[in-house]
């Protein structure tokens, strides 16, 4: 229950509510149902606020708002003395504040005719539908604090820029979009939008919104797991790529389990393959599963790889966001039935690549099925084989041996415990339950990048290194030993 006087928005609040009523109530009254920040959340957290100290390095006589959040109204009266001194062109986190909504804008440019031009900065490499009201209402609040607006645009990484290894060039890293009629023309939805969730917030109860397709949309809501909570174990949003209006016709028609699916409700061979089996709790096994399996060139392979695809490139002829793999693992399985383990880390800040390749052509050799779990490791190949030449020949052979396990198991196995989820995290514990992950100090691929990024940062100190390299071997051996018992319980 809220009290009568419904707190201030700011920008990320309104945000919210744009998304969900819902979730804007639960971040001013219910914090604490929030699920935890993931690594990867923490690490998409930290790269907008590296970008974000980046951008400011382009107008190097900016002055900053100092004051912190929890002091708005201080921070608004120094904006506001600032906005007055002319000899200051450019303001970092200035603050203002209007219709009980509080904002902070990254850059404000102070132009020679005395408007302005406000600048977003965000750590994306094109524009993205939710930036336009995340601008917009920055620029209502200006406006109508009585700002002379000229032009509003968002500041993004080009993903062109590639870093020679020696000057980091700003001025090509960054973009400028001017996105001013876009803003414009949703300008007249914003009083309205504010006003209905002045509103609601002002209500006696939390509004009545059920979780559905967009909690995850623009934002992975972190009030997913507790609104979810009292869902059936097997809900109809787990079925494998069901749309919004099958869903919602679901909804519609007060089928929340799979199990009470209409027989003659349209559903794609998988979704129908789903609730057979979650309906008679029954596994399904194709006759094919067999022939897949074992259709296998001995030694045979079980590849892993894990990589990092930092915002802000970090080594020569590299690219922002390019995908640089630094760790393999390969579980070898000979026809005798004898396993062998060989793996690959790179523990120190440069670039992997080309020590990555080398040992993993030694250890895959010439010949082998070579099994996956999905085809990311053929990307990488690929992407591998444009940057080394000299191993162009040798890395473009590696995906003729390819297996993608998850796609054997997607098309001729299910069972009722993979919740819609053809991931190694859920398929892992279903087939081979004495294998978990949620018991490993690292849990995911995301997780295993923050990690790596860690490990390889000049403050942190060796033990620390050393620890975070021990995760890291053991969680990359995890998933091919994962795919080695997997396959072996599926022949049986
Ligand atoms: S999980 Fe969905 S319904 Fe619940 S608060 Fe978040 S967005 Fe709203």
């Amino acid at each position: 229950m809220s009290s009568n006087k419904a707190p201030m928005l700011s920008k990320s609040r309104y945000l919210s509510g744009l998304q969900c009523h819902l979730r804007l109530w639960n971040s001013c009254f219910n914090r604490e149902l929030a699920s935890e920040v993931t690594p990867a959340q923490q690490a998409l957290f930290g790269t907008g606020q590296e970008v974000g100290e980046l951008a400011t390095r382009l107008f190097p006589e900016g002055v900053l708002i100092r004051e912190d959040h929890f002091h708005h109204e201080e921070a608004v009266q120094t904006t506001r003395n600032i906005v007055q001194d002319p000899s200051v062109s450019t303001i970092f986190e200035a603050a203002f504040l209007y219709h009980d909504v509080r904002i902070r804008v990254d850059i404000l440019k102070r132009l020679d005719n005395g408007q302005w031009n406000m600048i977003e900065v965000k750590s994306s490499t094109s524009v993205k539908d939710i930036h336009l009201p995340d601008v917009a209402i920055q620029y209502y609040v200006l406006k109508a604090s009585g700002l002379n607006i000229n032009r509003a645009f968002l500041l993004l990484i080009n993903n062109q820029y590639v870093y020679d290894g020696s000057n980091f060039d700003l001025e090509n890293f960054f973009s400028f979009y001017d996105v001013t009629d876009e803003v414009l023309s949703i300008q007249n939805e914003i009083p309205s939008s504010i006003d209905e969730q002045h509103q609601m917030l002002s209500a006696a109860d939390a509004p009545l919104v059920q979780p559905s397709r967009h909690c995850n949309t623009p934002f992975i809501c972190e009030f997913w797991e507790y609104c979810t909570k009292d869902m059936p174990a097997h809900w109809i949003f787990d079925l494998y790529g069901v749309s919004q209006k099958k869903f919602d016709e679901l909804t519609g028609m007060n089928v929340e389990d799979i199990k009470d699916i209409p027989d003659a409700f349209n559903l794609t061979e998988l979704q129908e393959r789903m609730r057979k089996c979650v309906k008679n709790n029954e596994t399904f096994i194709s006759k094919r599963l067999h022939a897949q399996l074992t259709d296998v060139e001995y030694p045979v392979h079980f590849l892993d790889f894990e990589t990092v695809n930092p915002a802000i490139p970090r080594y020569a002829h590299t690219s922002p966001y390019q995908v640089i793999p630094f760790q393999w693992s390969d579980h070898i399985l000979y026809e005798d039935g004898s396993l062998a383990h060989k793996e690959y880390l790179c523990d120190d800040d440069r670039d992997p690549r080309d020590d990555f390749t080398r040992t993993l052509l030694h250890a895959l050799g010439q010949k082998g099925t070579i099994f996956i779990y999905t085809t990311y490791e053929k990307t990488i190949i690929e992407r591998l084989a444009e940057y080394l030449p000299q191993y162009r020949d040798d890395l473009l052979r590696i995906p003729n041996r390819f297996k993608d396990l998850c796609a054997i198991i997607r098309h001729y196995f299910y069972h009722p415990g993979f919740h819609g989820s053809f991931s190694l995290k859920f398929v892992l514990p279903v087939l081979v339950p004495e294998m978990r992950y949620d018991t490993l100090s690292i849990k995911d691929g995301s997780h295993a990048s923050f990690e790596y990024l860690r490990m390889i940062h000049p403050d942190t100190v060796s033990e620390e290194k050393e620890k975070i390299k021990e995760d890291l071997l053991v969680y990359c051996s995890q998933d091919t030993l994962a795919m080695v018992r997997i396959r072996e319980q599926l022949m049986k």
